[in-house]
């Protein structure tokens, strides 16, 4: 038995520790699970909806075509931009002048473009939060969609979205982009349709054939991330 003086300095020490092990019990483990398994994001390749749209995405943003930024701007189109951070940083004026006289909105393709399933966790989170935090500085806007390249993803982006602050992964209904001498045979595009297009040397032909399709069809560009809710 410890001697009176002992036994209330133990009282002392115990009354300090409790608290302190009971909160490392409720909330330490708990945390520590969110930390590790976020919630998988959805995947959206159409989306579904009544409203008369269809939606225009485009990739990469390597060639900076003034006739389809004119085509964008005078036809108020509300395209989703997924640009990779190479693609802006040596002609950034190209996306802002779509960005600011615009309805366009810039969204996340990663920093490098690599096939997302061949890297790890810290690889994935790199690639998808580094591309975002490149858009925050560069545009002021953080990106709210992932389009993985190639669209590949595995479980591991689905959460890795999801920490770098995305809704959704998107992929595409149908990509109508021209690629090298070969120009995909036009769709019949339903509302709700997403569009893959590039910013290639061919933009703006795939882009008049895009929205042709979308007239012939009685759609208009919507613009994609008002569409996908938040999850
Ligand atoms: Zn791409």
């Amino acid at each position: 038995m410890p001697r009176p003086r002992l036994r209330r300095a133990l009282r002392r020490t115990l009354a300090v520790l409790a608290p302190v092990a009971l909160l490392g019990a409720l909330t330490g483990p708990a945390q520590a699970d969110q930390a590790a398994w976020p919630e998988p994001v959805p995947v959206v390749n159409h989306v579904e909806t009544t409203d008369p749209v269809v939606f225009l995405t485009i990739d990469d943003g390597w060639y900076h075509d003034p006739a389809a930024a004119k085509l964008l701007l005078d036809r108020r189109v509300p395209a989703s931009l997924f640009l990779l951070p190479g693609a802006y940083a040596y002609d950034s004026g190209y996306f802002h002048t779509l960005l600011d006289q615009g309805p366009s909105r810039v969204e996340n393709h990663t920093v490098d473009h690599p096939d997302l399933t061949a890297l790890d966790a810290a690889g994935q989170k790199a690639q998808v939060c580094g591309a975002r935090e490149a858009q925050l500085a560069e545009f002021g806007d953080g990106a709210r969609l992932l389009r993985p390249p190639y669209g590949t993803y595995d479980a591991t982006t689905l959460t890795t979205a999801r920490v770098c602050g995305a809704k959704a992964v998107v992929t595409w209904t149908y990509d109508m982009t021209t690629w090298g001498q070969w120009t995909p045979p036009t769709p019949e595009l339903k509302a709700g349709d997403i569009v893959l297009l590039h910013f290639n040397e061919t933009i703006e032909q795939d882009l008049k054939r895009a929205l042709a399709a979308a007239d012939a069809a009685g759609l208009r560009p919507a613009p994609l991330r008002d569409y996908v809710p938040e999850s």
